[in-house]
């Protein structure tokens, strides 16, 4: 294909520094919808657990060098998540930090984020936030309706929610954001509504709404999958009703001045990044920016070094292992890391330009993507492009494409025709 003979683009153009990510996959309770690599461990593994993390902080440079990937020391994200990371006792989070910042020229800017569940955030967790210097907290609300959080195994109740969010603030830590859920089991159009006038109320300047995901890695999935009645499933409201409702959620969200910025975010205006009170660390993964992840089942993107970017490499791609027992397990984090990489030469970057692009409501530029890959690039994939814009999958503003509301809906659909070339590389050709 012509494209791979193209000049060689530059990830380094443009280079924000480093984003990190750090998993802790403890929770109070398993929520039946989760399909995440979370779950409920006795605490006499936490320690264990922030032992190991630690460890793999430390030993970032000479990790990343024998992935073959460039890691920036300086640091303008954290992202604490999992899992609740709340649960951690406050001497393991300040541990954990500690590591970050001895490790990593952490930027005074920097956004730090913590992941916490409504309920967990005690008077010595939100001091301990407070010391370690976050400055945002995403809450994982999912409904401001008892019955239909307490339906999923969700500990906490709107009273609590409201409670926590004005302790947040009084200590200091105002950026919060509210994760909810549409699709859970007994929602309905009015008590969806009433989740989001409360999210409204609240003032938070940054919102996530997800649609719930039916798959069989979740309880509550496997049973609507086999029709039954465990978990509620019988009361989850049908694939249009959860389509209506997020759609709902756009209109009522961007209304009231939460604009919507990516398919599953939402923030106020500010003076940053798009000019929107978004999640720095997020965009990262969407504007393909470097990051780091430690932990079980976190995700890592760097540069290639001079070495693969001379063999047509662009960024490497790794992954720890996602089961607790793999990650704790003795030794062997390069081999494990170096078995779950992929390479990425450029029709991959590509592609991710593609598919990351396109989840932001600013879509994809054309300039941009032939500034980095050549102009024939547009040319290449214009069958494709005309063929979404006739489905009404893609609109084209004036120099690019995005995605319109349906096209948000069905993205997986959309994103599946630009994988149609070739997929990332595991090995050197
Ligand atoms: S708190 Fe979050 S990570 Fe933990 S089980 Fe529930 S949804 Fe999953």
């Amino acid at each position: 294909m012509r494209l791979l003979n193209a000049k060689c683009s530059k990830l380094t153009a443009n280079r924000l520094p480093l984003g990190i990510y750090i998993s802790v996959p403890f929770c109070r309770t398993k929520c039946s919808f989760c399909n995440f690599a979370s779950g409920v461990f006795s605490r006499a593994l936490f320690d264990q657990y922030v032992q190991q993390l630690c460890s793999d902080i430390e030993s970032s440079g000479a990790i990343a060098r024998e992935l073959g990937g460039l890691l920036d020391r300086r640091v303008d994200s954290i992202y604490l998540g999992g899992g609740t990371p709340s649960v951690l006792a406050p001497d393991q989070l300040k541990r954990i930090f500690e590591t970050v910042r001895n490790t990593f020229d952490v930027e005074r800017s920097a956004e730090i984020t913590v992941e916490c569940a409504p309920g967990t955030i005690t008077g010595e967790i939100l001091q301990s936030l407070a010391d370690c210097g976050v400055n945002r907290v995403s809450l994982g609300v999912q409904s401001f309706i008892d019955k239909e959080c307490s339906s999923v195994g969700r500990l906490h109740t709107r009273a609590v929610t409201l409670d926590d969010i004005a302790r947040l603030r009084a200590a200091g830590i105002g950026n919060i954001s509210i994760d909810l859920i549409a699709g859970l089991p007994h929602q309905i159009a009015d008590t969806w509504q009433t989740s989001l006038s409360e999210t409204l109320a609240t003032g938070v300047p940054h919102v996530s709404v997800y649609m719930l995901e039916v798959d069989e890695d979740s309880r509550l999935g496997n049973e609507l999958l086999a029709g039954g009645s465990r978990y509620h499933a019988h009361f989850v409201p049908n694939d249009d009703l959860t389509a209506d409702l997020y759609l709902a959620a756009c209109e009522r969200l961007e209304k009231a001045g939460v604009q919507q910025y990516e398919i599953s975010n939402f923030a106020r205006p500010v003076t940053h990044g798009f000019g929107l009170r978004d999640s720095r660390h997020n965009l990262k993964y969407w504007t393909r920016q470097p990051y780091i992840g430690f932990g079980a089942d976190a995700h890592s993107m760097l540069p290639a070094t001079a070495e693969l970017n001379a063999r047509g490499i662009e960024a490497v791609r790794f992954a720890t292992p996602d089961s607790l027992e793999s990650y704790t397990s003795a030794g062997g984090r390069v081999q494990q890391l170096l078995a779950s990489r992929s390479l990425i030469d450029r029709e991959a970057a590509l592609e991710e330009c593609f598919f990351l692009g396109l989840r932001m409501n600013r879509g994809i530029s054309f300039s941009a993507l032939q500034k980095q890959f050549g102009n024939d690039v547009v040319e290449t994939y214009a069958p494709i492009f005309a063929e979404l814009v006739e489905a009404g999958l893609l609109e084209k503003p004036a120099s690019g494409l995005r995605l319109t509301p349906r096209g948000r809906l069905l993205s997986n659909e959309v994103f599946a025709r630009f994988l149609k070339t070739s997929s990332p590389r595991t090995t050197l050709a």
